[in-house]
């Protein structure tokens, strides 16, 4: 038997008498829990069964529609049909909804375009393409993935730099860049060394981008704390617990410092191609770091998916970063039809009403994902209210510059 009285307490939260509550939060939970001596049962609860309902009485504003029209620069509708430890091995894609499936959702909540970051490449690209943005002119956006299973070739660069040009002439809007390169990518493939993001074989990858005018839609590395041990001091504890394998803590993985540095080498090397610099430039924990790099880098901009959480919980401070970087920031949500594992990502009308809520409501401490238990940390969020300017900005106006397209 495992003591589970020890688990929670080593968890962090108070549950008795012994808990030393370390701040307010801490005390909240010890206030409204009786302790263990006093409880009815008597019984220790174990956090996964924790699941508190706020007692405050506070605003709940229902955003029904995005008060004006939404591009949503970050969703995943297609995936690779065949991967193997984090690198597409063929062309082949797998839907995961149907164009008017999606549609129903986007005209219900004002959203005018989606951007599908992952296309793929080769007849895999061109068939989602056809599917998508092709049958559903201004609704659909594709964007190319690098052919990581030809990186062994001896001319991969130059093959990569020609499947950028290739995946522009099909159509495609962008290059997408998934964590792989930095944390998935081996020298052998999927052994060897860890291949680095700045490594000089993917530069005329990058330059191609440029000259193609493919912004590059580019995540590396991942919330900071997975790159901390999965122990009680971790704030996505849970979170990490249900997914061991988004750990990047130990073996031989670099640390989020190293992949951000490699990557803003990559910024500084080419000055020409775009950055779309994903969840908050990587780092939405840290947003001076984040507002240094955008004014480091005349060619970087970023976009929120996945990140309300995070900013929601510093809401003066992300107002203010939006304030000094409004014609950056970008609108997504990393929005992936039926993931039911990942409810901050899972597509579907509540998901669009709460990152509408955060943008342009002052609520207060409300869910910033639709799950009982928040999925990426035990906080609730507040809104930023931005001013019309700002949000026409944020919902479509710095993406539809940004991909050279009108709504
Ligand atoms: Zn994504």
């Amino acid at each position: 038997m495992i003591n589970r009285r020890k688990v929670l307490q080593g968890l962090g939260v108070a549950i008795g008498a012994a808990a030393q509550p370390r701040s307010s939060h801490a005390l909240a939970y010890a206030a409204a829990e009786p302790t263990a001596q006093q409880s009815a049962s008597g019984q220790p609860l174990a956090l996964v069964d924790f699941e508190p309902k706020s007692m405050l009485h506070v605003q709940e504003t229902h955003i029904d529609r995005a008060k004006f029209p939404v591009i949503d620069v970050h969703t995943h509708i297609t995936v690779s049909a065949k991967s193997e430890k984090g690198i597409d091995l063929g062309a082949e894609r797998t839907y995961l909804a149907k164009p008017d499936e999606l549609l129903r959702v986007m005209d219900a909540k004002n959203i005018r375009a989606m951007v599908n970051l992952t296309g793929g490449f080769d007849d895999g690209l061109v068939d989602t393409i056809r599917e998508y943005d092709q049958s559903y002119p201004h609704r659909f956006y594709t964007f190319a993935e690098p052919t990581y299973s030809r990186f062994l070739e001896p001319n991969y660069p130059q093959i990569q730099a020609d499947a950028v040009e290739r995946a522009h002439r099909a159509g495609a809007k962008g290059l997408k860049i998934l964590k792989t390169l930095g944390l998935y990518l081996r020298e052998n493939l999927t052994s060897g060394k860890l291949v680095r993001v700045d490594d000089p074989r993917f530069d005329p990858m990058w330059d191609a981008c440029g000259q193609f005018n493919m912004p590059v839609a580019i995540h590396v590395s991942d919330p900071i704390a997975f790159f901390t041990p999965t122990d009680r001091f971790n704030e996505r504890y849970e979170e990490l617990n249900n997914h061991p394998d988004w750990s990047f803590y130990g073996q031989d993985y670099p640390s989020n410092a190293e992949l951000l540095e490699a990557r803003n080498r990559v910024f500084a090397r080419h000055p020409k191609t775009q950055f779309l610099v994903l969840h908050v430039g990587n780092f939405a924990e840290d947003l001076d770091n984040v507002s240094e790099n955008l004014d480091r880098f005349p060619n970087m901009t970023v976009d929120l998916a996945a990140r309300i959480g995070e900013l929601g919980r510093q809401p003066r401070r992300a107002r203010r970063f939006f304030d000094r970087h409004q014609d950056r920031i970008l609108f997504g949500t990393d929005a992936t039809p039926h993931g039911d594992e990942t409810p901050q990502q899972l597509f579907n009308q509540k998901l669009y009403e709460i990152y509408y809520r955060f943008l342009e409501t002052a609520d207060e401490y409300f869910d910033y994902a639709p799950a009982n238990v928040p999925p990426q940390g035990r906080w609730r969020i507040y809104g930023i209210e931005l001013p019309d300017s700002v949000l026409r900005k944020v919902y479509h106006q710095n993406a539809a510059r940004l991909l050279g397209i009108t709504l």
